[in-house]
């Protein structure tokens, strides 16, 4: 099961970015790997495409695979566990197991 979505706040659990904070901007299911936003970091070299892309180096980040990183719960401070918690309308949301607050 893939439990990290678009838009989780992750902490790197390994790596050179290891204990960075992020929040997740692309997940690829069939790698099993997610972008975080700041971490993992690799320098790019483009070629000049346009006016509006001058070439250079950009640094983009990398994917990291799944296991590298952990949900980061903003309440508890701290990297967390979940548990999908179903509602009466049967909406399912994630919420953190140490403090119970939505993730
Ligand atoms: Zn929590």
């Amino acid at each position: 099961m893939f439990r990290i979505r678009k838009g989780d706040r992750v902490k790197i659990l390994s790596g050179k970015d290891k204990g960075k904070i992020g929040k997740v901007l692309r997940v690829i299911v069939s790698k099993k790997r997610v972008v975080v936003e700041g971490a993992n970091i690799v320098k790019k070299h483009m070629r000049k495409r346009s006016e509006a892309e001058p070439g250079g180096i950009r640094e983009i980040p990398a994917s990291v695979h799944i296991s590298n990183v952990s949900l980061f719960c903003p309440n508890c401070n701290n990297q967390t566990k979940f548990i999908t918690r179903i509602l009466e309308d049967k909406s399912k949301i994630r919420v953190c197991k140490k403090c119970g607050k939505p993730i």
